[in-house]
């Protein structure tokens, strides 16, 4: 309709791969329904991503990009940004949060002038609600995480651990599930991370005061944590993925993240010649780092497995054991760099995903219909992972592993990778069968959400109705 279209979302997100693609997508679906969307971003800092913005733009007329700066001098933001390995260490992030908040100047100039509907900004922006008010318009939350998630990190607030030891599990009071954690699963509450909490507290706080929240996720998916989330945190919030189904299958007017380092025919090509479910596609994540230890363990598990795989090395000092490669020939494609991740476990060839569990990575297992070996690292991975191997249970968990503000994993052995990995690739374990077959129901369930009618693409309406009436209000 007329209102509709004349309505203006100015998208802001944290520049780093989990945040931006996403969002990214997310301005793609929003141009699906009618919607004009600007992003803003930074051109210093988003020159990696620049690519998936401008594609994103070609791709319809719809989308707009406006570049703010950061304020030049002391504290400057790029080089934390362009290097996230110690991205959790108290200095780097000091500088980091000092940087983002000289964007608040230029972004407001900007708002000004452009006098957008809405905000939709990510949760390390915590100022832009201050924005939204100054304007008098709602400022929307992204947190690039899911419901579940949003509610164990909420309990957790509320209810801090009092058990006496690190290895001690405890159930998190009210939540719909008994979800059982321990102390080494989630950040610690210390000085190597007081710069941490303190970002993290600010978010929550301007997400308090926020006027809603806009999730990737979908209702059929974890419903008693939308529920939960709604009427017991009293949150307004709106579903609307799994927001990768809107750029997937146009990878030539849309690359996600950066650009593949295979030919993603070449690609498709080695999974069309591997039997329906056979494939466990092996990925961490654009941050988390894997020593060359763990590399060793993962890659004598494979190979003991005897499965077909593709595995995403990502960093050079990931190095493979000796002669693995070429022994590996007919079994594994290994990608070194980006992976077309959403096209490959979307592959009728793959029925098996070893994941850090980043939300993204998650939604785009369960919409490719896989079991997943679930091994987190840092930031709600653990969140993420209980969800995966506890609540939904279309996956195993990796074991006693323990959250790590270096982002790094250790002491995995092989036998343990091993095991995991057979039983979600359904090597002889009923277990495994159940999983895949919840796996794939899901995929179904993934698919209709976003179509006319489904619950995805009605809660964008009710978004789309809510923003109008924000504006016809004030
Ligand atoms: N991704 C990709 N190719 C890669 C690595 C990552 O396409 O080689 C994408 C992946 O599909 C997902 C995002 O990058 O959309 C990573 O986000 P996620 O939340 O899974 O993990 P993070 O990198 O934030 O830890």
């Amino acid at each position: 309709s007329e209102i509709m279209t004349t309505c203006h979302v100015v998208l802001f997100p944290f520049v780093a791969y989990g945040h931006m693609i996403p969002m990214a997508d997310m301005a793609v679906l929003f141009a699906s329904r009618g919607l004009r969307t600007t992003i803003v971003t930074t051109s210093s800092t988003a020159h990696r991503l620049s690519k998936t913005i401008q594609k994103t733009i070609n791709y319809t007329h719809q989308i707009a990009l406006h570049t703010i700066e950061f304020k030049a001098g002391e504290g400057s933001a790029p080089p934390v940004i362009h290097n996230p390995d110690q991205i959790i260490n108290n200095e780097h992030l000091s500088r980091l949060s000092e940087a983002i908040a000289t964007l608040q100047e230029p972004f407001e100039q900007f708002i000004e002038k452009s006098q957008p509907n809405c905000i939709v900004s990510d949760m390390f922006f915590p100022w832009t609600v201050e924005t939204a008010a100054k304007f008098n318009i709602p400022r929307i939350v992204f947190n690039g995480t899911g419901f579940f998630s949003l509610c164990v990190s909420d309990a957790i607030q509320l209810y801090p651990p009092t058990v006496s030891s690190d290895s001690e599990p405890f159930v998190i009071p009210n939540l719909p599930h008994a979800i059982k954690f321990t102390r080494k699963q989630l950040p610690q509450i210390d000085e190597e991370l007081k710069v941490f909490w303190k970002v993290i507290i600010q978010a929550a706080e301007a997400e308090a005061k926020s006027y809603g929240v806009i999730v990737n996720s979908f209702y059929e998916l974890e419903p008693e944590y939308v529920r939960h989330y709604r009427e017991v945190m009293k949150r307004k919030a709106w579903h609307v993925g799994p927001v990768s189904l809107f750029s997937k299958n146009m990878e030539d007017k849309f690359e996600r993240g950066k650009k593949s380092a295979i030919d993603e025919q070449e690609c498709l090509k080695w999974l069309e010649l591997k039997p329906a479910g056979s494939v466990i596609y092996v990925s961490f994540g654009t941050i988390v780092k894997i020593p060359t230890s763990q590399v060793y363990e993962i890659a004598m598990a494979l190979e003991a497995c005897d499965v077909n795989f593709i595995w995403v090395i990502r960093n050079a000092q990931e190095t493979l054991p000796e002669g693995f490669e070429a022994r590996m020939n007919a079994k594994g494609l290994i990608i070194k760099g980006w992976a077309p991740q959403a096209l490959i476990l979307d592959h009728e060839s793959v029925g098996g995903f070893l994941t850090h569990c980043g939300w993204n990575s998650v939604l785009e297992g369960v919409s490719g219909g896989v079991a997943m070996v679930a091994w987190p690292v840092m930031a709600e991975q653990f969140n993420n992972a209980k969800l995966v191997t506890d609540v939904l249970q279309i996956g195993v968990s990796i074991g006693d592993v323990e959250w790590s503000a270096a982002s790094t994993c250790d002491g995995v052995k092989q036998e343990t990778i091993e095991r995991a990995v057979a039983t979600v690739m359904g090597m002889g374990m009923k277990e495994g069968d159940a999983m895949r077959m919840r796996a794939r129901e899901l995929k179904e369930k993934s698919k209709t959400t976003v179509e006319v009618g489904g619950t995805s693409y009605s809660d964008l309406t009710t978004f789309i109705e809510d923003i109008n009436a924000f504006r016809d209000m004030n």
